[in-house]
């Protein structure tokens, strides 16, 4: 894309959402990193389910260590992988309490030293705690940056060092929020819907999606083929009649 295509794809996406932010429900940066530490593989509806009542009595990591691994595990016992999340909140909480006071650190290599944060979720907090223009690169991001052609990269570093170099004031704030509500709501993974994209006519993946009512429905599609099939069949045995007729005309050699 050109650098006023890339403009002008980011001022769609603001324009259909102005104040976009993270689904991930917290009240303080510390929940957020915990929050963002559990959403991994998980999606953010079944982290919030989990958390809620969580948060309403864990606020800070004293409170989280006071709490203990087996409350913790069976308070996250519904999202995914929960084991490994649990000892891994524990451990970055203690951190947390014996490194930076029980602060949240506000710098990219103190946040990848805690257990369990890598530099997604250090983006995710960095930006949305703490206001930095950072990028973070899901799958939904990932997905769209290559689809579209925005910053294509064969892995998540390489998509995240293109937006670093490509995306434009005012939109660097925000960015991966859009992208990531973007390819969650609209740029699907099985089916993007093209047919009510904003940016449509800037994205390059082809084929785009048509709208519902354009489309064949599987069914209808096996329904077609099944009488296409049958027609086929019986327009061959049409045409084998007359050659079964005529070797029936043919003179016996039997006596
Ligand atoms: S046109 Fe389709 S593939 Fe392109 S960004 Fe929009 S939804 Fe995604």
């Amino acid at each position: 894309m050109t650098r006023d295509q890339v403009f002008e794809f980011f001022r769609r996406l603001a324009e259909a959402n102005p104040a976009p932010t993270t689904e991930l429900e917290s009240s303080n940066p510390y929940q957020l990193l915990v929050a963002v530490v559990l959403s991994a593989q998980a999606t953010d509806a079944s982290v919030n389910i989990a958390c809620r009542p969580l948060f309403e009595r864990i606020k800070t990591p004293r409170q989280m260590t006071a709490l203990g691994e087996d409350d913790l595990r069976e308070a996250i016992k519904s999202i995914g992988l929960f084991n490994t999340k649990a000892k891994n909140v524990i451990a970055l909480s203690e951190a947390l309490i014996e490194r930076f006071g029980g602060e949240v650190p506000r710098t990219r290599e103190e946040l990848e030293s805690l257990p369990g944060v890598g530099r997604k979720t250090a983006n995710v907090v960095l930006n949305t705690a703490f206001g930095e223009e950072t990028f973070a690169v899901d799958t939904h991001v990932f997905r769209v940056c290559n689809r579209t052609g925005l910053a294509p990269g064969k892995t998540v570093d390489e998509v995240e060092a293109k937006l670093e170099k490509i995306v434009p004031q005012p939109f660097r704030r925000d960015a991966h929020h859009w992208l990531i509500l973007h390819g969650r709501y609209t740029c699907k993974a099985r089916l993007p819907e093209c047919w009510r994209c904003p940016v449509i006519d800037l994205c390059r993946y082809k084929p785009k999606t048509p709208p519902p009512e354009e489309r064949v429905k599987p069914s209808a599609a096996r329904s077609a083929s099944r009488a296409s099939s049958k027609a086929r069949i019986a327009k061959g045995r049409t045409a084998a009649q007359p050659r079964a007729g005529r070797s029936r005309s043919r003179p016996s050699r039997l006596p």
